[in-house]
């Protein structure tokens, strides 16, 4: 399988899958660990197989959420098995070494969050829903009971759709209006485009206090990279998604 890394910052470990499918066409050919989006459990199980395997991840560590574009965190102390996690939580966090917390992703935007100083890392599921119903300070907010401090903290986009490819209705776009830079409009679109990673990246430094240095922008976009990634958008809902992942350093 095929992984790329996400730079985070000292001490965490962070990246995302490469769907390496021999026919893009087909809706979960390639690498797809998540487990509700209707492709076949035995699939869905192969990969994971192959994904702990590869990671070196040991029974019960691997953490991928039942996620409903909520703003849900939960914080992860000790290994979990599949049903022992709740339906509705978009965004998980970590003090304990060895846990490797996941999201799946198809245009949505993947966040990993890193404290190098405490050694604590985040990671969130942030749709535009997610985006305006606060799972990034949720998710921030979160690793600060368990010790992390915003003004060290580094943070990474994973691949996400793009502001070009993402068109949405006025009503969502108004929901994004107090955002500076975020809102596109041209006399090419019929309808207005939203940049989530901008405005990502704008939750994180102006209203968290991150540092504008230490945050990374997507690496590249799911719908322009459809074949090789996942895009919701593009191939529909029923479809494989990108894993994101981040862990501490061992
Ligand atoms: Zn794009």
């Amino acid at each position: 399988m095929k992984i790329n890394k996400i730079s985070v910052g000292n001490g965490a470990e962070a990246g995302y899958t490469l769907r390496d499918a021999v026919n893009p066409l087909l809706p979960y050919d390639g690498f797809n660990a998540c487990h509700y989006t209707n492709d076949s459990s035995c699939h869905v199980k192969h990969c994971r197989e192959e994904l702990c395997a590869t990671l070196n991840v040991a029974d019960g560590h691997l953490i991928i959420p039942r996620q409903t574009h909520s703003s849900n965190v939960m914080v992860i102390d000790s290994p979990l098995t599949e049903s022992e996690l709740p339906e509705g939580v978009d965004a998980l966090v970590t003090a304990k070494r060895g846990m490797t917390l996941c999201v799946n992703t198809a245009d949505c935007v993947p966040v990993v969050l890193n404290d190098p100083e405490s050694g604590v890392v985040g990671i969130c599921h942030a749709g535009w829903r997610g985006v305006v119903n606060g799972v990034v300070e949720n998710t921030v907010e979160a690793m600060r009971t368990i010790g992390a401090d915003t003004t060290q903290m580094h943070a990474a986009m994973g691949p996400c759709i793009c502001c070009e490819c993402f068109e949405v209705g006025t009503e969502v776009a108004e929901k994004f209006a107090h955002i500076p830079g975020t809102v596109m409009e041209s006399n090419l679109w019929p309808k207005p485009h939203v940049d989530l990673a901008t405005a990502i990246a704008h939750i994180l430094s102006s209203k968290l206090n991150l540092d504008p240095d230490n945050i990374t922008m997507p690496p590249e976009c799911t719908m322009h990279s459809w074949q090789s990634l996942f895009s919701a958008r593009r191939m529909g809902l029923n479809s494989g998604r990108v894993l994101t992942y981040i862990r501490l350093a061992k």
